[in-house]
């Protein structure tokens, strides 16, 4: 299947909330200074820090990731593959 097929495809699947079928707001996520780091919630912060997280998004200018979110069930959907 052709790349741009194949986004076209994902969108459309990211429009409606898995859980409630209710349509989605695509947008980012954006942090401030530093790049937005992932911890699996087993890791503990370390003197602030998140050590061994391993960071997520794009940070060029303000750090941020892109997101899908249902204002019914209040959850984003949140997809490492786009900028
Ligand atoms: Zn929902």
């Amino acid at each position: 299947m052709p790349l741009e097929q194949n986004k076209i495809k994902e969108n459309e699947k990211e429009s409606k909330c898995p859980y409630c079928n209710n349509r989605l707001v695509s947008g980012f996520i954006y942090g401030s200074h530093y790049p937005l780091t992932w911890l699996p919630e087993s890791k503990k912060l370390f003197l602030g820090m998140a050590m061994g997280g391993e960071s997520i998004g794009t940070f060029k200018g303000r750090p941020r990731v892109k997101g899908y979110r249902c204002e019914q069930c209040n959850k984003i959907i949140v997809n490492l593959n786009e900028e």
